[in-house]
């Protein structure tokens, strides 16, 4: 019989497995019983959906048989099967996510070399869930005998690796797949023989597969006595002395508990076994940062195992993502990925939702509507949202982890629908703060304040580093205010939509009145510095035009000598995020520009206001292009500026 060959992608995987110095090769074993389980999971849903009479859950069985003779282990369901298509396309090509994940994976340098430790390496392959080809890492050949349910011929594929692989019709009793596994010859380093001892497989079935909801069986052989021995007889005569007898019989064992994780009590469940289930289901190679498992007895039941991941996954912000919770409807999985079980600002959480309320064959579309559904919904965000303060008030560490991979996506929620959410997630966020030098709340920011200080300030650009430099902040921490940096593109607009936390207003420190207390004598100087200046100012103003809508003497600078301003509405930050994004052009914040009256440089202003009126055309247009600078706007004509310097730097003095 001709070979067929594997396709390109799937070779790869299967060298990789055949090769494999991988050292936890044992979870094939989970990988096939899984494949069985989903295979008896199809099959089950299919009877119930279709309102089949007479099939149960007590029909349903895996079954595993070791024949040592023959080396081999057999691996058998009575699931839904495969059709001769099915057998050609699932196991000659990769089709699931987790495999092209892997090989991702694999390719972009999770690869030996690059693999760091062993646990590096568990955590690849074992995590992953490479399925059904990880049978190639104890086994020389494997056979798969499947009969697809309601069709009459079964059909086998064989293939030893490397080869390629056959397909020929078979015999099988009934539905159902059969996995036999040739079991590789123990080696100095590896003794695939123990996967022919019964001990060996019991112990990676109670610790990979003891939640199967289906019982996983075998054959074992016992031994009873039939006979006691007997030394003497009452005459005690030597003859009639007795050998006991024993003999050995066959005995059925299951070899799982079948019950689901979740159905189990929290104190019985180790942190360990919690981050084992979920690298394996939910493909992570990183243990969660945090367990949420919840039963709730009420209008409606359930039971959630939740996980927040330790790292958002590499397509979290992007369209790729999907979100969702598998959902259960007892015990049987009607769905991989349910969406509606999440809101978007918690699209993070992974795990799943088992409840008796909901009927088995409920529809995608019926279930968007569905009232429990919406019940279970609702009581998991706000499960999630207390675990997370939770998790703030007792673990700041990890909240702030928690915050760099997920923060962002909180934020969005805020900001979504006009901040319709605002409320709810407020606590939830955190900014770097100019005083502590970390993140802070806003709770935290509000404890604070001082009782003068009106509003909450922040100061948004692109790094801590750059916005700690700003010229327009010195007043602010010279008066010992606290300031929040805002650095994500999205934080001004989420800090508009919010527009006040606990009655405090958020201002931007860039806005043209900070509205910070001045004292009569403070305002009165201040006034009549402006007033003496008022024509040169007006100079200034008039030399640049349409470019800033007002010059002013600043009430806020200290060392600096110039800064830009805005008005109210928008700010010079949004309105640089906003020309980064298409169909936004043309927004424009109001400029105005803030002069510090106490610097050098504001007397060589007043200097050419008085003798040379053509100058103080140059030095308005050098005082604004570095206040553009500052704020790390374009300036309109770069090359007229460097020529301004230059001049300046040749004269041999400036204004006398
Ligand atoms: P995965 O199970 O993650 O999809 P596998 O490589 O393990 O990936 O299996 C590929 C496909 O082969 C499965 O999706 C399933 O359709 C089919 N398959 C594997 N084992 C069985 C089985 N015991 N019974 C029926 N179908 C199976």
């Amino acid at each position: 019989m001709a070979k067929k060959q594997f396709k390109a992608e799937s070779k790869r995987l299967l060298d990789l497995m055949i090769n494999s110095i991988y050292t936890h090769k044992e979870i094939f074993l989970r990988e096939l019983i899984s494949n069985a389980s989903d295979a008896i999971d199809k099959l089950y849903y299919k009877s119930l959906v279709e309102q089949a009479s007479g099939v149960s859950k007590d029909d349903f069985s895996i079954w595993i048989s070791i024949d040592k003779t023959d080396r081999t282990l057999t691996i058998s369901d009575n699931g839904i099967g495969m059709t001769r298509d099915e057998l050609e396309s699932n196991l000659g090509t990769i089709a699931k996510s987790g495999s092209l994940d892997f090989k991702e994976a694999v390719d972009e340098g999770a690869a030996p070399d690059k693999v760091q430790t062993a646990k590096d390496a568990i955590d690849i392959i074992g995590q992953f869930g490479v399925g059904f080809y990880s049978a190639f890492m104890v086994s020389s050949k494997v056979r798969v005998i499947s009969r697809a349910y309601g069709e009459e011929t079964a059909w086998e594929w064989e293939s030893n690796g490397a080869e390629g692989y056959t397909v020929k019709e078979s015999e099988r009793g009934g539905n159902g797949t059969e996995i036999i596994l040739t079991i590789k010859e123990s080696t100095d380093d590896e003794k695939f023989d123990e996967y022919l001892e019964v001990y060996r497989i019991r112990s990676l079935i109670k610790r990979y597969s003891d939640y199967i909801r289906y019982p996983i069986m075998t054959n074992v052989e016992k031994s009873r006595q039939v006979q006691e021995a007997e030394i003497e007889n009452e005459e005690g005569d030597e003859a009639e002395k007795r050998e006991p007898i024993f003999e050995t019989y066959i005995e059925a064992e299951t070899l799982n508990s079948m019950t689901p994780i979740w159905k189990r009590g929290k104190n019985e469940i180790g942190d360990e076994e919690y981050n084992e289930y979920y690298r394996e289901k939910f493909g992570d190679y990183t243990s969660p940062m945090k367990v949420i498992h919840t039963s709730v007895e009420g209008v409606v039941s359930y039971d959630a195992l939740l996980f927040i991941p330790a790292k958002a996954p590499y397509n979290y912000y992007s369209k790729e993502y999907e979100k969702g919770l598998q959902l259960y409807s007892s015990g049987v999985m009607i769905m991989e990925k349910c969406a509606d079980l999440l809101p978007d600002y918690f699209s993070f959480v992974k795990g799943l939702v088992d409840s008796q309320d909901l009927s088995l064959n409920i529809s995608r579309e019926m279930l968007q509507h569905d009232r429990q559904l919406k019940g279970i919904a609702s009581r998991l965000e706000s499960k999630i949202k207390s675990e997370l303060l939770a998790l703030l008030n007792t673990d700041r560490e990890k909240y702030e982890e928690f915050f760099k991979a997920f923060g962002l996506q909180i934020k969005f929620g805020i900001y979504d629908n006009f901040g319709m959410k605002k409320e709810n997630l407020q606590d939830l966020i955190m900014f770097h703060s100019s005083k502590e030098k970390k993140l802070v709340t806003l709770s935290e920011y509000v404890s604070r304040m001082d009782a003068e200080q009106k509003f909450i300030y922040f100061a948004a650009g692109e790094t801590v580093e750059k916005l700690d430099n700003l010229p327009q902040t010195e007043l602010l921490k010279d008066k010992g205010i606290e300031i929040l940096y805002l650095t994500d593109d999205v934080d001004e607009f989420v800090l508009r939509v919010m527009n006040e936390y606990k009655e405090k207003q958020f201002k931007s420190i860039s806005e043209g009145d900070l509205g910070i207390e001045e004292s009569e004598e403070e305002k009165k100087a201040a006034e009549e510095k402006a007033e003496s200046n008022k024509d040169m100012i007006a100079a200034v103003k008039e030399a640049l035009g349409e470019k800033v809508t007002e010059v002013k003497l600043s009430r806020r600078l200290k060392s600096h000598p110039v800064c830009l301003a805005s008005g109210e509405g928008f700010s010079l930050e949004m309105e640089k995020v906003l020309a980064a994004m298409p169909m936004n052009e043309g927004v424009k914040a109001e400029r105005i520009l803030e002069i510090n009256s106490e610097h050098p440089v504001f007397e060589a202003l007043k200097a050419a206001f008085e003798k040379d009126r053509e100058k103080i055309k140059t030095y308005a247009g050098l005082l604004y292009d570095q206040a553009l600078l500052i704020e790390g706007l374009p300036i309109e004509d770069p090359v007229a500026f460097s020529n301004a310097i230059c001049e300046l730097m040749s004269e041999k003095t400036a204004v006398e």
